[in-house]
């Protein structure tokens, strides 16, 4: 397993870059936090742990809990860039604040958006004196992980590939008279079945009327005759998540079901169409919204068209309407309308949603790549009718 985690060198290079920036932007150090952002620079995943970046070290601060696991990183590291580990004794903050003054440095970026209040306070109280100073760092880290490595993208195309054939298999497997629920723990199981860690985030299974909520909960309905299904789930391989939505019918689609999925249909395909190096992630909303306003459903449509994919299953780019700059500098540096590079990988998952009827979501995954895109996803668009269902 841990063959498919980033060699050592892969993580040397991710360091590289992020060096260069921190020299740019005069701090010495970075102190991370953010648990996606660790993983992404170590390979080190827990539910604790930071990981301090100087020009020429990664130290990992973890407690006991993870003492196997992070000398397996410590041997599995670079030679020419050594993963080091600290392990706490009796707090992080006390800790990391030993470390600092330790290893001489005195500018030290922190990651404003993942460090609580109280952290701050105690590690500027504890540094008090030292020379090391902290200063306030946002998206330094995401900013490189939307561009995805060949490590990254080969775990997510075997990611893509298997998250697929889950999608295919629970299609074929609905049937009248199961509830949301039921079918939700199904796909569950047959996520891990497939080889993941897990479900990327909470399962949607909603049936008729249900279908018009975009971020459903599973619940006690039983699927009835003539009902549109809605499935919406991912996994997370290897660390890495996917996510995939495509819809049913159990009987045959009424009218306006079909109108709504033709309709999106069309607006996933104008979607996939914009999307390039170069071109702005709003650009690819811009395409979807369009055709969805032409066919009288723009007010449908509530969402932005796609999200970032990684390590997260919501990160960097955002696929939404173009917004103006931020109110305030620094801020808002997650929502940034970003052009296209190759190596992003994002969602495009245009819906709509009309309250007390129905809804329709159609959602695959992609990469940009020097001349378009690939999917990382296949499963038929279709609307896959299943007149047979038994009860
Ligand atoms: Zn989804
Ligand atoms: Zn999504």
């Amino acid at each position: 397993m841990a063959d498919l985690l980033a060699p050592g060198a892969r993580l040397t290079e991710r360091l590289g870059p992020l060096r260069i920036r921190l020299a740019a932007d005069r701090l010495d150090a970075l102190l991370i936090t953010q648990p996606a952002n660790i993983f992404y620079l170590s390979n080190f995943k827990g539910s604790a742990g930071m990981l301090l970046v100087t020009p020429d070290d990664a130290c990992l601060v973890t407690d006991s809990r993870y003492a196997t696991v992070a000398q397996a990183l410590v041997a599995a590291s670079a030679a020419e860039a050594p993963l080091t580990v600290v392990q706490v004794e009796w707090s992080y903050e006390e800790t990391v604040c030993a470390v600092l003054t330790d290893v001489g440095v005195s500018r030290v970026g922190f990651e404003t958006a993942h460090m609580t209040v109280a952290r701050h306070d105690w590690l500027e109280r504890g540094l008090a004196g030292s020379g090391v100073t902290l200063r306030g760092t946002t998206g330094l880290v995401e900013s490189f992980r939307q561009v995805k490595d060949a490590d990254e993208l080969a775990t997510m195309r075997e990611a893509g590939g298997r998250i697929s054939l889950v999608m295919e298999q629970v299609l074929q497997r609905l049937r009248v008279g199961r509830t949301e629920r039921e079918v939700a723990a199904d796909i569950d199981w047959a996520i891990r079945g497939a080889g993941f860690d897990g479900p990327a985030f909470e399962t949607i299974v909603a049936g008729g009327p249900n279908t018009a909520l975009p971020h459903a909960r599973p619940g006690d309905r039983r699927l009835a005759p003539g009902d549109l299904v809605l499935l919406d789930f991912g996994g997370i391989y290897h660390g890495y998540c996917v996510d995939l939505t495509r819809m049913a019918s159990l009987g045959t689609p009424d009218p306006a079901a079909l109108a709504w999925h033709a309709a999106v249909r069309e607006a996933h395909a104008a979607a996939l169409a914009a999307v390039g190096p170069g071109v702005r992630a709003s650009a690819v909303d811009t395409a979807a919204r369009m055709v969805l306003e032409r066919r009288g459903l723009g007010a449908a449509f509530a969402h932005g068209t796609g999200h970032g994919l990684g390590v997260e299953v919501h990160e960097a780019p955002r696929v939404g309407k173009h917004r103006p700059a931020a109110a305030f500098p620094g801020s808002g540096d997650e929502v940034a309308d970003v052009r296209l590079e190759p190596g992003m990988v994002f969602t495009v998952e245009p819906g709509v949603y009309l309250p007390g009827h129905g809804g329709v979501r159609l959602e695959d995954d992609l990469v940009v790549t020097a001349d378009g895109y690939e999917l990382l996803t296949h499963v038929s668009l279709d609307l896959l009718v299943i007149d047979d269902a038994p009860v």
